[in-house]
């Protein structure tokens, strides 16, 4: 392969490296630039000389100014590069230039299950909530019993699945914060997937007592088994009530087929982790594409990550359908930049070694590729996290980037189908929901064969565009949403643990 680099816009004063294992120094590209030192793949080279202070440009946008001066042709490490201030909140741009809606795409459908509360499964799952990490084991236990005794008689159901976490007891309930767990407990519950017939463990003098989570009563059948109760003689006592129980909604769902839903009944959260330098030119364009392919079709998108988003704000707040949803965001963010302070930390605790050694040298290149997930669409809503996304369209959850409390935060909001780029690689899954994972380097698609399903990193060799990975990318997602395809998460049944995002403290 010849010598290649990626520069995204004009005036960028940098580009990174395409070719597998790097280039050396010596190496001459076609437009004439030579490098002055080796540089690894997706890492940066100078275009320019950039003098000590100077803006260095990526994406268009200054992503650090020269700690020293930069010879043309230099491999610009991010030890190089001084981090600049995050826009101000306070003077934001708010719906300046809200995108024109584009053309409505007509007749995308998935097969999926119709809930009572109106919103569409692409599984169906039996979820048994937990109140307190108290019953999690015992939880456990009734659910391999259940998959080994009960499930293999309801064809028709995809799994059952403890909804186990760390919250519900040792916690101040009452404290600023508390508010967030409580309310992702009770909305994992209502997952979509899960048919909306919540069945809850509960031990009994939990601080999370069930009533907290003001769940729906769908029938008059109890919905709560609490271990504590006088009638459980014994383990083996609580362990047969549960399953008792479960034994009756999973003859409920095992009734309902699979029925054609529109492709508005999808609501698909994103998310990026092990990201690299090419996260932002192969796989999250490419998945933005989808993503306005998305919400063409009426669907709910769901991106996340506000440290992720936090030194890109100004591009979404601009995109904001409302002077409200701006408002919105920038509340959002100052709450963060808050929680980060108290916390004695700040957004440069974002970028992981992993990042760094996959080329991305700061918090503000990471946001720049990661906002491109978000396509080209308004901004309609922005959600506090742990609370359900009820408008369809682009839609951002205020959720920290950790992949597996991003992940149960966006099954919280309602999140039917999960679609996650890659450039380090991770085997991340989760039960409640599939997860298609999109790499952005060939190289990890052909190392993964058996973990990544979409390979963006074909769009950085000239082997595909991002439309043509986009639309990919949109036809993979109904498949998998009408189980007529699994991803590979799902086949191998790679299920991260839900971890709650409590900002309150544990006592
Ligand atoms: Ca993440």
């Amino acid at each position: 392969m010849k010598p290649l680099y990626i520069q995204v816009r004009e005036q960028d004063n940098v580009a990174i490296v395409v070719n597998d294992g790097g280039l050396p120094a010596g190496t001459e590209f076609e437009c004439g630039l030579t490098l002055l030192e080796t540089v690894p793949q997706g890492h940066k080279a100078a275009l320019r000389n950039i003098g000590k202070g100077e803006p260095v440009v990526r994406y268009g946008a200054v992503i650090g100014h020269a700690a020293a001066r930069i010879e043309r042709g230099a491999w610009v490490r991010e030890d190089l590069l001084e981090l600049p201030d995050p826009p101000a909140l306070d003077s934001l741009p708010i719906a300046t230039s809200i995108p024109e809606a584009l053309p409505p795409l007509e007749g995308y459908t998935f097969e999926g299950y119709r809930n009572s509360d109106g919103t569409a499964g692409t599984r169906n799952i039996l979820g048994i909530t937990t109140t307190v990490q108290c019953v999690a084991p015992t939880v456990d236990l009734a659910v391999r019993r259940i998959r080994k005794e009960i499930l293999p008689r309801f064809k028709g159901v995809d799994d059952v699945i403890a909804i186990t976490h760390a919250y519900g007891c040792g916690v101040a309930i009452s404290a600023p914060g508390a508010e967030v767990p409580i309310r992702t407990v009770r909305n994992l519950a209502l997952n979509p997937n899960l048919g909306g017939e919540p069945l809850v463990v509960s031990l009994g003098c939990e601080k999370l007592q069930p009533s907290r989570l003001s769940l729906p009563v769908v029938s008059d059948e109890p919905f709560v088994v609490r271990l504590q109760d006088e009638e459980y003689r014994g383990f083996g006592d609580m362990v047969a009530a549960i399953m008792r129980l479960a034994e009756k909604r999973l003859e409920r769902l095992d009734a309902r087929p699979r029925v054609t839903c529109p492709a508005s009944d999808l609501v698909v959260g994103l998310q990026c982790g092990g990201s690299d330098a090419f996260s932002g030119v192969t796989a999250n364009p490419a998945v933005g594409y989808a993503s306005d392919l998305l919400v063409r079709s009426g669907a709910t998108v769901i991106f996340s990550e506000v440290t992720e988003v936090r030194d890109a704000v100004h591009l979404l707040s601009a995109r904001a359908a409302d002077e409200g949803v701006g408002r919105a965001l920038a509340r959002e963010m100052q709450w963060y930049d808050d929680y980060l302070r108290r916390g004695g930390a700040d957004r440069s605790a974002n970028p992981t070694p992993g990042n760094k050694r996959g080329g991305l040298s700061n918090i503000v290149e990471k946001a720049l590729g990661s906002v491109a997930k978000a396509g080209s669409t308004a901004l309609r809503a922005v959600v506090a996290p742990g609370e359900r996304v009820s408008q369809k369209g682009l839609v951002f959850l205020a959720t920290p980037a950790s992949d597996f409390v991003c992940g149960t935060l966006q099954l919280a909001a309602g999140m039917n189908m999960h679609v996650f780029t890659t450039g380090e690689g991770t085997p991340y899954g989760l039960a409640m929901a599939p997860v298609i994972k999109v790499s952005s380097r060939s190289q990890l698609a052909a190392r993964w064969p058996d973990l990544i399903d979409l390979d963006a990193g074909r769009i950085a060799r000239g082997e595909s565009s991002i439309e043509e990975t986009g639309w990919e990318l949109f036809r993979l997602i109904l498949e998998v949403a009408s189980g007529r395809k699994r991803a590979w998460a799902e086949q191998w049944a790679l299920h991260n643990s839900m971890a709650l995002f409590n900002p309150a403290p544990v006592t």
